[in-house]
């Protein structure tokens, strides 16, 4: 596992639970509006991997906080290109520690084999986009059918879970907020993040965020798919 940096305590990133957040090196998208290409393009992972965490350290600080935490979030770049990831969660949950994955969903084989070992507690997807149009947006394979695949993968066989999107004004339409929520139609938690603008993968595209009006008018449609919406005015965009 190539662990880039750690955050101790967090009360916003696993619903209901004090946790602390893991991050992990690299990612096997490019989405066009990533505000942490540092952690994601080959050359700058590069100059961060001799300043990886090592394991050994991690567990000794979860081992120090075991009567203050609940869990431990592993978001990325995307945790599910490490190798060792089974190992890894294994590990927390045998400490006694909730573990709660933040996922591209690129990889449903390995969200599969996750799912099989019982060692997930909490998924987080981003649904980056409408069905038909991840391409343009992340980049990478063009087979749409594996974000798709791990969508049904959570609404299945999670034993908790959120979907959420960063939405982008001059990429997301209103019509794309339909698509998205009947693809997740029935699904528990949706959470809604507004972009915001700072540094991006791409940087000479003019991204925008959207008014607090258009937003909620989102979250209204979306609530007619989801059981629970949430709005963020704050980009996670990873
Ligand atoms: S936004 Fe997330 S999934 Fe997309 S490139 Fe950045 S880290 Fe990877």
């Amino acid at each position: 596992m190539l662990l880039s940096a750690v955050q101790k305590t967090t009360l916003l990133d696993y619903p209901g639970k004090v946790a602390t957040i893991v991050f992990t090196l690299g990612c096997n998208l490019r989405c066009r509006y990533c505000h942490n290409p540092e952690f994601v393009l080959p050359h700058e992972v590069e100059k961060i991997r001799p300043y990886v965490i090592p394991e050994a350290v991690f567990f000794r600080f979860l081992e120090s906080r075991k009567w203050f935490l609940d869990g431990v979030v592993i978001c990325g770049g995307e945790p599910t290109i490490q190798s060792g990831l089974l190992e890894f969660c294994e590990r927390i949950h045998s400490m006694g520690f909730l573990v709660k994955l933040d996922t591209n969903g690129a990889r449903p084989d390995v969200l599969a084999r996750l799912l099989d070992a019982g060692v997930l507690d909490y998924i987080a997807m981003d649904v980056k986009h409408a069905p038909g149009k991840y391409q343009n947006l992340v980049g990478g394979s063009k087979d749409e059918l594996r974000y798709q695949e791990s969508i049904d993968l959570i609404l299945s066989r999670a034993p908790d879970y959120e979907f959420r999107t960063t939405v982008v004004r001059g990429i997301h339409s209103e019509a794309d907020i339909h698509a998205i929520g009947e693809r997740i139609r029935g699904a528990k938690r949706f959470s809604l993040q507004n972009f915001q603008s700072g540094k991006t993968l791409e940087e000479d595209f003019s991204w925008e965020s959207f008014s607090s009006e258009e937003l909620a008018n989102f979250h209204r449609i979306l609530e007619k798919y989801v059981w629970k919406v949430y709005t963020r005015g704050e980009n996670e965009a990873s």
